[in-house]
């Protein structure tokens, strides 16, 4: 626990650090955020979703109940950089396992009535179901204006920060840049298992592609279609599929076979043969073996902290993890949720050795 208010130094840039930069700018933490976008970042590869549902478990995610806090922390954030990122849209998710119609219709009485429609049966068997509302936020908008908006007041700084471990162990102020900072917070995603006092952390790498294509064909609604992946209209005639899911492909850069298999995922979602790829992009999700995240203070480096292991779920996760760490930080205790407190890794973080 820091006893006054601290200086903290986020190291970074996607969506963890800035999320906590914002939220610390609020709360008037000074702070400065240096970070260097790298290929691979999970950030600017993000589909956007923020959605409180787990298709796969027929039902609300961990972390559902944080979904209005979420989506407030975005529109504010909307509001503070003068521009628009959140956009809304009906969502029809697509089942075709055999259990999915008790499934989704015991979640949609017992949890999900206000979410969803009652699910029905398409004409080919599969089991449909419509979320009446979800919010995507453009995550690269996001973070190129808060760049923009940081570097302008001061506190940004594009560049790589490295320290040489393990020399972590100060009880001093930290000096960097001409400045001095009480603490310092990770928020690298998977490169914490390369550099920082984090590396013993067991990051899983699962990498994520996307494309975005052109199309003549006219399709008027504005739903995101999902049977696996996801597919979207962004502007007429340019649609946003995505995203894969690989724990073994670990080659920085897109790949053909995700390319391929985006392309007949998009075709089975809108029946659309005829289109033009525009764009591809690769990223590594930041997950953890127990499908949680990771933040707290490190066990023996107490002046250091993460912020990571987001997963799939970032733009749900990031608001309320970052704002738990940042009052943690204050000496308000007990607010990181206990599922996603570093102190289930403390044995790995003491014994870890280069
Ligand atoms: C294809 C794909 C689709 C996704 N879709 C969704 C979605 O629809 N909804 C959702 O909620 N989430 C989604 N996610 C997950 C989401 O993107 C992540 O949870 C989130 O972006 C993680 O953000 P992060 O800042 O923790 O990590 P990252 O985005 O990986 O950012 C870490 C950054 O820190 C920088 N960095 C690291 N170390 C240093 C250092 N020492 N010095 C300087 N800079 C450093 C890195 O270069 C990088 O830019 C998706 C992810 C992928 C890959």
């Amino acid at each position: 626990m820091l006893k006054k208010l601290p200086r903290v130094l986020i190291v970074g840039d996607g969506l963890s650090a800035h999320v906590l930069a914002h939220r610390m700018h609020a709360a008037g933490i000074p702070f400065f955020l240096q970070g260097m976008d790298t290929l691979g970042a999970a950030s600017p590869a993000a589909w956007g979703l923020l959605n409180p549902v787990h298709f796969r478990s027929f039902g609300l995610s961990y972390g559902a109940s944080w979904y209005e806090e979420s989506l407030a922390f975005y529109k504010a954030l909307e509001q503070k950089l003068s521009q628009k990122f959140v956009d809304y849209a009906p969502l029809e998710h697509l089942d075709a396992r055999p259990e999915a119609l008790v499934h989704w219709s015991m979640a949609w009485e017992s949890e999900l009535y206000s979410f969803m429609e009652k699910p029905t049966k398409d004409s080919l068997g599969n089991v449909r179901i419509v979320l009446s509302q979800v919010a995507m936020v453009s995550v690269p908008t996001l973070l190129q204006e808060s760049r923009n908006y940081l570097r302008k007041q001061g506190l940004y700084h594009q560049a790589w920060f490295d320290w040489p471990y393990p020399d972590f162990n100060h009880r001093e102020p930290i000096a960097h840049a001409g400045n001095q900072f009480d603490a310092v917070v990770w928020a690298q995603g998977i490169r914490s298992l390369e550099s920082g006092p984090f590396k013993a952390l067991p990051i899983k790498p699962s990498k994520g592609e996307g494309i975005q294509l052109s199309t003549s064909a006219q399709v008027g609604d504005k739903v995101i279609k999902h049977k696996g992946m996801f597919a979207f209209q962004d502007s007429p005639g340019f649609w946003r599929v995505g995203s894969t899911y690989s724990w073994h492909d670990m080659r920085p850069e897109p790949s053909m076979e995700a390319m391929e298999e985006l392309k007949a995922r998009f075709i089975e979602l809108t029946g659309i043969n005829d289109f033009a790829l525009v764009d591809h992009w690769a990223g590594f999700r930041p997950a953890s073996p127990d499908r949680k995240a990771m933040v707290g203070q490190h066990p023996l480096f107490d002046q250091h902290y993460a912020l990571n292991g987001m997963g799939s779920k970032g733009l749900l996760m990031a608001p309320y993890l970052a704002k738990a760490l940042q009052e943690e930080m204050m000496g308000d205790l007990g607010k990181i949720p206990k599922l996603c407190s570093l102190d289930r890794f403390t044995k790995r973080l003491i014994n870890f050795r280069e």
